[in-house]
């Protein structure tokens, strides 16, 4: 008989629990042993396969092998920078690819997490945005990068997410709110919610239902210019969203907003534009982030001079408004948006560090 498996990974650590009760009783075993099969999922030790929980009889092993599954990823490359950062290709079942990024700092380990398969938004600075879209990522699947890197010898484990490597997260909704609630669970990866950002170019249905959540998840808005008209040329998805709407949004939004804006040589980068931004800041009390431009996949811009970034931010200080400088990390390893890829599809060598 063929029967599907239920993948027990694209399921919240309580519904997989409950499953997995339901599942061991119907078959004459204790429900305990459920709930004892699922604290394998995630976690701390996940299991790479139903034979590895070897706290379970063998039987029953083999019989959760019949009608589960829990899938693995498959890691195609790994590359770590000079600076700690450690960048991930996996491949998924259908070969699609995906990146995740490790980047340690002092006692802090944020994991970088794809949420699609590319993207459709086309930004013009944006590596991922230039391959297109492939497909929207399952639960398993971006949850999967976090329970993957814990399963490495010897293993990682995240204190911080952010969704900031391929794709539009909140474009994945319905999977990405399966996946915050398996990474904030205490039966998932109990990482907090502050400890979670969602970072998006400002795709309001999904702001909304982000909002709609309970947990203090945190929200990060790619901002990148103040103005219709300049924001337009380089984020397309302005024309649908535009950024007066996006703006009440991110106003409306209870928790802390932080607005994602990359510096642009002669494009985005003088003393007006910092006056215009730190109006936006002020009205959402957004903490503003200002991202060197990564090179490589970055068709035709060039980097603010590091000297006028430190001048932006002074000029967005004058007004009140919160600002840090990101550092730039794994710039050895091109270790931005859909860079690794991108790499590899065209077996391009890798950017030189500066
Ligand atoms: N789609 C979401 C999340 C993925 S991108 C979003 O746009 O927010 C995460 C961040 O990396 C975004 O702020 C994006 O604009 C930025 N980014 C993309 N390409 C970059 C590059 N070449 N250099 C620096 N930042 C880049």
């Amino acid at each position: 008989m063929n029967i599907t498996r239920t993948n027990l990974l694209d399921l919240t650590p309580a519904e997989s629990e409950s499953a997995l009760r339901a599942f061991a009783e119907s078959h004459g075993v204790p429900a305990y042993r459920g709930s004892q099969a699922a604290r394998h999922l995630w976690g701390a030790a996940p299991a790479a396969a139903f034979e590895d929980m070897t706290d379970l009889p063998k039987e029953f092993r083999a019989l959760l092998a019949e009608h589960f599954e829990i899938p693995r990823l498959a890691l195609a490359t790994e590359q770590e920078s000079t600076d700690g950062t450690r960048k991930f290709l996996f491949t998924m079942h259908d070969g699609q690819a995906i990146e995740t990024v490790a980047i340690p700092d002092g006692d802090r380990m944020t994991f970088c997490v794809s949420s699609q398969a590319g993207c459709a938004l086309k930004c013009s600075f944006c590596a991922t945005g230039a391959m297109g879209f492939a497909r929207n990522l399952a639960p398993h699947e971006i949850a999967g990068q976090v329970r993957e890197l814990a399963m490495l010898n010897p293993p990682l484990f995240a204190t911080n997410i952010v969704f900031m490597g391929m794709g539009e997260p909140l474009m994945n909704w319905e999977a990405v709110d399966k996946t915050l609630t398996i990474l904030n669970d205490p039966k998932g990866f109990e990482i907090g919610a502050r400890h979670i950002t969602v970072s998006t170019v400002g795709w309001l249905p999904g702001i909304e239902a982000l909002a709609a959540r309970k947990e203090q998840f945190r929200l990060a808005i790619s901002v990148h210019a103040p103005t219709d008209g300049l924001r337009a040329t380089l984020m397309p998805v302005n024309t649908k969203f535009p950024l007066a709407d996006v703006i009440d949004a991110a106003a409306a939004f209870d928790r802390r907003v932080t607005f994602e804006y990359v510096m642009l040589g002669g494009v985005n980068d003088t003393p007006a534009i910092a006056n215009e931004l730190a109006m936006l800041a002020r009205r959402c009390k957004a903490f503003v982030n200002l991202i060197p431009l990564h090179p490589g996949g970055s068709m035709g811009f060039v980097p603010t001079e590091r000297q006028a970034i430190g001048a932006f931010a002074r000029q967005l200080r004058v007004h009140g408004v919160e600002v840090a400088i990101r550092k730039s990390r794994g710039i050895d390893i091109a270790a931005a948006c859909g860079q690794l890829r991108v790499e590899r599809l065209e077996r391009r060598r890798p950017v030189a560090a500066d």
